[in-house]
């Protein structure tokens, strides 16, 4: 992890916790993490119980809010959607974008990922664009090519001036929800290949106004690993080079697993 910036250790719910479980869990949670442990904690719950969970934390500015997915637009005749604007007003800061389940799941296209996390950098949300590969592409010795066509299709649609807050999650898809996390030896490399893609993006569409570090390529690039992390694996994680958080399933829907993460140091 850069010894410099502060670990990003987000929680993504998922489809659990309605708006008093999300209440309770918060209620739990913060009673075991005390404030200003160093780290960016951030929730996503579903976007019903943003509120909720929200509302149980004002007291603790240390932790932030984001949503799992939005709509590629702002506002309209889109039964079941929110949108990114919506979101913010609901106090979210943060948005996920390309989560694998979105991809596999509901059909999202590298081309509509991208305009998700335009309407979040938009919006004024952090953007944290996840990308990872299947274990056939990754057997099929396709990890370098799938991890650059993700992040290319989907930060080229980001204007310019907003690429720079992107942040990335490096997701294996094998990894996500199975118990078998990358070794700290794989999701290093992989994150190397994220953040040359970036540099790569940020390079033939010119480097984002005001990003000086982007044209000598020594800007800060935030990949966040996800993918089976557990309290037992957080801390080997959080060291291994690149890795500048963790993005959690599974192990953050009990307070006790989450808060032991969140307590993990690199
Ligand atoms: C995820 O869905 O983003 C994830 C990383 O899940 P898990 O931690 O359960 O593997």
């Amino acid at each position: 992890m850069n010894e410099v910036h502060r670990p990003v250790l987000a929680a993504n719910w998922k489809m659990h916790k309605g708006p008093r479980e999300a209440a309770s869990f918060m209620e739990g949670f913060l009673n075991l993490h005390p404030p200003a442990r160093g780290a960016i904690v951030v929730i996503f719950p579903p976007s019903i119980s943003l509120v909720a969970a929200r509302h149980a934390a004002l007291a603790r500015t240390d932790i932030e809010f984001g949503v799992q997915n939005v709509h590629t637009r702002e506002s309209g005749a889109h039964t079941g959607a929110v949108s990114a604007p919506m979101a913010a007003d609901a106090g979210a800061t943060w948005g996920l974008a390309g989560h694998s389940e979105r991809r596999h799941e509901f059909g999202d296209t590298d081309e509509m990922i991208g305009r998700r996390l335009a309407m979040l950098a938009d919006s004024g949300l952090r953007p944290v664009l996840c990308v990872g590969e299947t274990l056939e592409e990754r057997e099929n010795g396709q990890l370098e090519s799938t991890i650059r066509r993700q992040v290319e299709a989907a930060l080229g649609q980001v204007p310019q001036s907003r690429q720079e807050s992107v942040l990335y999650a490096y997701e294996p898809v094998w990894a996500i929800g199975t118990g078998l996390a990358a070794s700290e030896t794989d999701a290093s490399e992989a994150h190397g290949i994220v953040r040359d893609a970036v540099r790569g993006t940020l390079r033939s569409g010119g480097a984002p106004s005001g990003s000086a570090g982007s044209a000598t390529g020594d800007e800060h690039i935030t990949v966040l690993y996800g993918g089976s992390a557990v309290p037992s694996n957080a801390s080997d994680l959080l060291a291994a080079p690149g890795i500048d958080g963790l993005l959690v399933g599974g192990a953050s829907l009990e307070p006790e697993s989450w808060a032991a993460i969140c307590a993990a140091r690199g």
